[in-house]
């Protein structure tokens, strides 16, 4: 109550610290799951790739994105994982680093337990989800590039062994320890080899949702050089349905992001 805010007890405020990000840099804030090795075990996830696993990641990415629209420009996720970058002008919290991360990571959380049976229908969450969070701060585009790249490029190479992995898991009926054995000290195009010539996969006509991971951008204004599919048509209906009209604001796109021409469309956005 009123009395209490100004009682003799007012003085712990002042223990609080508070750390803000430096001025004029990007801040990405990327949320994680903790312990999905085990999570997607226990809720059956599809091996090496679960697409509603995956969409409802997407989902969850929106709420974050529509949440505190418009201080984020961009998103990209694979995996458990989904990385926000803000734009460098942000004040949002007066730019307080514990306020950014933990808002984040909590709306991303709940979210991701709100939309779960849109994704998974009749299989049940099991058990309340946690993500973990972190805010890193990029001065220049090249280095947010590069960060962005960085994930992708962790996207791909966990994608391509996950794909010869469980290939021999399933497929040839290796123990997990075995296909880890094979597969030791290979590189990227034993692995395409592998893929090819013992289970007739060409790796570069896999789905691109699971070979790129998920960029989201706000679609005023820019054009992403990168059509939609018919399958990222289906991807999209999904990805608006029971979501705030704001949400029609934002695109999702399986694309390249190492290379310039994603960049030449969305870099007037991304940089302000
Ligand atoms: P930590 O708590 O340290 O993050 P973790 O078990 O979550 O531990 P990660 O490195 O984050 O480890 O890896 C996430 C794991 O979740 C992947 O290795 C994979 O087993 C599983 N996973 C996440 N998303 C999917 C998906 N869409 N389909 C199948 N498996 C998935
Ligand atoms: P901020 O995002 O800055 O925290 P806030 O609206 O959450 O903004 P708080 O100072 O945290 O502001 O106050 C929480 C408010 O939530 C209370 O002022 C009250 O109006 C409401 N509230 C929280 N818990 C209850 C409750 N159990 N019953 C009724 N009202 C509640
Ligand atoms: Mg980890
Ligand atoms: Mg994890
Ligand atoms: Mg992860
Ligand atoms: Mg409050």
């Amino acid at each position: 109550n009123v009395a209490m805010a100004k009682s003799k007890f007012e003085y712990v405020r002042a223990f609080e610290s508070q750390e803000l990000c430096l001025p004029n840099c990007f801040v990405v804030v990327r949320v994680d799951g903790k312990n999905f090795h085990k999570f997607s075990d226990v809720h059956k996830y599809a091996k090496p790739n679960d697409a509603r696993a995956l969409r409802l990641m997407n989902k969850a990415a929106l709420r974050v994105l529509v949440e505190f629209s418009p201080e984020i420009v961009l998103a990209y996720g694979q995996s458990d994982e989904y990385s926000f970058v803000f734009k460098r002008s942000t004040e949002i919290y007066c730019r307080r680093r514990d306020k950014l991360v933990t808002n984040v990571v909590s709306h991303f959380a709940s979210s991701f337990g709100f939309h779960w049976k849109e994704a998974f229908g009749e299989d049940e969450l099991k058990y309340p989800p946690t993500f973990d969070g972190r805010a890193v701060l990029y001065p220049t585009l090249t280095n947010l590039r590069d960060y962005l790249s960085w994930r992708q490029a962790d996207c791909h190479i966990n994608n391509l062994y996950n794909t010869a992995f469980w290939s021999l898991v399933l497929k040839k009926g290796l123990s997990p320890s075995e296909a880890e054995e094979r597969l030791r000290g290979t590189v990227s195009s034993d692995k395409n080899e592998l893929l090819f010539s013992e289970f007739g996969i060409n790796y570069n006509n896999e789905p691109e949702l699971f070979k790129k991971g998920t960029v989201i951008v706000r679609s005023m204004n820019v054009n992403v050089p990168v059509p939609l599919t018919d399958e990222s048509a289906e991807e999209s209906a999904f990805f608006l349905s029971k979501m705030p009209k704001l949400a029609s604001n934002f695109q999702i796109r399986n694309c390249d992001l190492i290379g310039n021409p994603f960049w030449q469309a969305v870099e007037s956005l991304v940089d302000v």
